[in-house]
């Protein structure tokens, strides 16, 4: 039978998806630039480049493979998709189970065949049969079950070195006048400056420089650049925050990951192989492969398993709008925010430890709407696909899932800051301080946080020792009366 192979921007790969099983003779690819999704949303340019760019840089190496492609521009994903039905009476259309909700939906309504989706190492079946035998949903036991069912790591049926984890080893904060080493960045050929040209005034962002790789054969370029530059030091300094490196020791793989043009089998054999060339300390090795067999799956099968409608919790009741510091860095004095919403500007990405800590930490402390905050970091974030986003943003960094995900909230002051980050000494702040003109919001809104939904962490025997030093303070009113200073100062740019 002829075939249209519908291929989604995150499905890039000829080895997997649709294309794993597609006759290069008689079936016609269908790659769809959706209107209402490029201007649908503020993006990041960066984000909109890298989509757009990948999405016509694969077009072409299938095309120049022999294969037959169509590319449409179209109103949105189902107008195309009716266009070239049209176009080829006689054919139905096939795609991967796509990676959405809408996706799948969207698609499933106008009929469209699915093939498996084997983007992942773990299918929603054999997570299901995981996840509902849990009483909580505990990654580091799903990470576990991970390295037994896939052999990774394993000496029979014991991890390599006698412990699962190493995360014990790998909390260095960064050193003075460390060397984080290079970064790689790529030549904008044609197809890459023409989308640069006909991306929308919306778009959001800083472009200097092409540092997103938009072919495989780049994705491949970063992949090898991480394991001969940084992967030795990625484990012992993963959570710390460096102010002279954007990057620190992070592999920058999890975009070519979410698009397709990297396959998770193939970044963990490279990882192995690497560390079995007898250099690469095991705790840097397994905590990269936790990030890869364990958060991301994990992640990928907790935001099937939960449902479509667990992205409109908001169990801590946050209704506050999004602080014009996350599309401003200059709409705060806060260093450590300021420094990283830089970031963000430029490439559109931070480690998961400025993510997780700092933005969404004071997006969690202030009270911001999770479904705000969660829209933020879909435009912003270069990785940042719907099944990464929702259960990070609304279970882990905002708590709006009630503790189903994660059983307390991540919940800091400044002192975690102070200690992982190099930002403080240049600040205006002092994250010691919780009261008084120059305290660290953070801490004073960290204080003010657990006041607020006292309450409900009373009844979490997991914040039993944070409800107990909030009971210890003996000035919780003047803290009170600080932070709606802070809040208001925030909420108009001017912290
Ligand atoms: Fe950030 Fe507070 Fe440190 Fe300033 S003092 S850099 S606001 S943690």
């Amino acid at each position: 039978m002829n075939r249209l192979i519908f291929i989604p921007f995150d499905q890039l790969n000829v080895n997997h998806g649709a294309l794993k099983s597609a006759d290069r003779e008689t079936d016609v690819i269908v790659l769809i630039e959706s209107q209402r999704m490029i201007l649908g949303r503020t993006w990041h340019k960066q984000r909109l480049q890298f989509l757009l760019s990948c999405a016509r840089h694969f077009a072409a190496e299938l095309r120049s493979n022999d294969w037959n492609v169509e590319y449409l521009r179209s109103d949105n994903t189902a107008s195309g998709l009716k266009e070239i039905s049209e176009k080829y009476p006689d054919r139905e259309i096939f795609c991967a189970t796509p990676n959405s909700f809408r996706m799948r939906q969207q698609l499933a309504e106008i009929g469209v065949n699915f093939v498996e989706n084997d983007f992942f190492l773990t299918s929603q079946e054999l997570f299901t049969i995981w996840a509902d035998t849990q009483k909580t949903f505990t990654m580091e036991n799903f990470y576990r079950a991970q390295r037994k069912r896939l052999g990774i790591l394993m000496s029979g049926t014991t991890p390599i070195g006698g412990e699962w984890n190493y995360d014990a080893e790998n909390r260095l904060p960064p050193k003075k006048d460390q060397d984080w080493g290079t970064t790689i960045s790529f030549d904008s050929d044609l197809i890459d400056q023409e989308v640069m040209a006909e991306l929308p005034d919306t778009a959001w962002g800083n472009f200097e420089t092409k540092i997103w790789g938009t072919t495989r054969a780049e994705a491949l370029a970063q992949m090898e650049h991480f394991f001969q530059n940084h992967f030795k030091e990625f484990g012992p300094f993963e959570d710390a925050m460096p102010a002279s490196s954007w990057t620190g020791h992070h592999s920058l793989l999890s975009p070519y990951l979410n698009n397709g043009l990297l396959h998770p089998s193939e970044v963990v054999s490279a990882a192995i192989q690497r560390f079995e060339q007898g250099d690469i300390p095991l705790a840097s090795c397994e905590g990269f492969i936790r990030q890869i067999i364990g958060w991301r799956e994990y992640i990928n099968g907790m935001y099937w398993f939960l449902g479509e409608d667990y992205r409109e919790g908001n169990g801590l009741g946050a209704n506050r709008k999004l602080l014009p510091l996350f599309q401003n860095s200059k709409k705060t004095e806060m260093s450590c925010v300021k420094s990283l919403v830089q970031d963000v500007e430029d490439y559109g990405w931070t480690h998961h430890i400025p993510r997780l800590m700092v933005l969404s930490n004071l997006a969690l402390i202030t009270g911001v709407k999770p479904q705000e905050f969660l829209d933020w970091m879909r435009e912003v974030f270069i990785d940042a696909a719907d099944w990464v986003m929702v259960p990070n943003v609304i279970g882990m960094a905002t708590h709006a899932d009630g503790g189903t995900l994660m059983t307390k909230p991540y919940a800091a002051g400044g002192a975690y800051i102070s200690k992982m980050g190099q930002f403080c000494k240049n600040c205006k702040y002092d994250p010691k301080l919780r009261t008084g003109e120059t305290a660290c919001p953070f801490t004073t809104l960290y204080w003010d946080f657990l006041d607020r939904n006292a309450q409900m962490f009373s009844k979490n025997h997991r914040m039993f020792q944070q409800m107990g030093g909030l009971r210890k303070l003996s000035n919780i009113e003047e803290v009170k009366s600080r932070a709606q200073q802070v809040l208001n100062g925030l909420d108009q740019g001017l912290i």
